[in-house]
């Protein structure tokens, strides 16, 4: 079954980046508050996660990095509710055959952590008493050490940190609620307090897409038709500096929708925007029914159930707010 996992694995774990955006949303899943991460080397030495979540129980853990031991879906049923991020239960399987995994625990009940190692395809069946807070730590390091194929692929160590710090962008940007604090190299990158009121909100936004960002945006808060649209778009006074500087959620969830981004760039150009990259922060919550974010479980991709009247809100929201603080 090892073996299964390392060929699995090629579908999950394709890069560090990969690695943090899994252990993430299985920290997220287990309720944490505060989330830590570690990295060396772009990630390729060392990636350790914290989390202060629900923990696993000690006798759970040789079974959590197993192939298919998903705690997650009970009945069929939920995997139309999507309910939590993960749902397949081979992500922990998958990178700890291609690097030298521990997973420590504990739970709130118990009165002792544990831990179990493993090491590409050789996995210790025995856990081991481990002085651990509440929550999980998974600690990686070598990633794809037993798989020098795959390690040849790896960009460079700036190119692999840049990935990875996007997907705790990410992250960071659709859990305010949550603290994060990113370190690479022992230096900290990322140093984000829990944010409730609008103003840490704000302040956060500033933090993860910079000051230059928000200074230059207008916010957006916009309800109809049971869909409701809030966020940030950039003014024409803003000079975007990097790349790309667009996202959008969607019930909490990061997409990329071609229907999106379209019915956003057509408002920007309609309203005297010429030319310009759009750059927004924008979340849009919708009834869960009637969106499909599943297509693809790691294109980041959308179904909606009524795409026009989606297209059409986003596309007059913008359009209104734009137009209100035309100079
Ligand atoms: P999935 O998330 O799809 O269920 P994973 O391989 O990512 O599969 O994780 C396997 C299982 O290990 C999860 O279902 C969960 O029960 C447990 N687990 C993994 N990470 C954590 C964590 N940080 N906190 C609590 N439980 C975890
Ligand atoms: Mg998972």
């Amino acid at each position: 079954p090892r073996l299964a996992n390392q060929i699995a694995a090629g579908e999950v774990v394709e890069r560090p980046a990969s690695v943090v955006k899994e252990l993430l949303e299985n920290a997220l899943d287990a309720g944490a508050r505060k989330v830590d991460i570690d990295v060396e080397s772009g990630g390729v030495k060392l990636i350790r996660i914290r989390d202060d979540g629900e923990g696993i129980h000690c006798d759970d853990l040789p079974l959590a990095l197993s192939r298919h031991a998903t705690s997650k879906i009970e009945e069929l049923e939920d995997l139309e509710a999507v309910a939590s991020l993960g749902f397949r239960g081979e992500a922990l399987a998958s990178i700890s055959s291609v690097s030298r995994l521990t997973l420590a625990s504990k739970q709130r009940s118990s009165e002792q952590g544990w831990s179990v190692y493993a090491e590409g395809r050789d996995m210790a069946t025995q856990v081991s008493p481990a002085a651990h807070p509440q929550g999980t730590t998974v600690e990686m390091r070598d990633l794809f050490f037993n798989t020098p194929a795959r390690r040849k692929f790896l960009k460079t160590e700036k190119t692999e940190f840049g990935h990875l710090e996007e997907v705790v962008k990410r992250q960071a940007l659709s859990r305010f609620e949550t603290a994060f604090t990113l370190r690479h190299n022992q230096k900290v990158v990322l140093g984000l307090r829990p944010a409730v009121s609008v103003r840490d909100k704000e302040m956060r936004v500033a933090s993860v897409c910079g000051k230059a960002f928000m200074e230059n945006t207008t916010p957006i808060q916009i309800q109809a038709s049971g869909m409701h649209l809030y966020g940030w778009v950039a003014l024409p006074t803003f000079s975007r500096s990097q790349a790309d500087l667009q996202y959008f959620f969607v019930n909490g969830r990061v997409i990329r929708d071609k229907l999106v981004t379209h019915a956003i760039r057509q408002a920007y150009q309609d309203v005297l925007y010429h030319g310009r990259h759009p750059a927004y922060v924008l979340y849009l919550d919708l009834d869960p029914a009637s969106v499909d974010v599943n297509v693809h479980p790691t294109k980041h991709e959308v179904r909606f159930r009524d795409g026009r009247m989606v297209h059409d809100f986003i596309f007059r929201s913008l359009h209104k707010a734009l137009a209100d603080v035309r100079p």
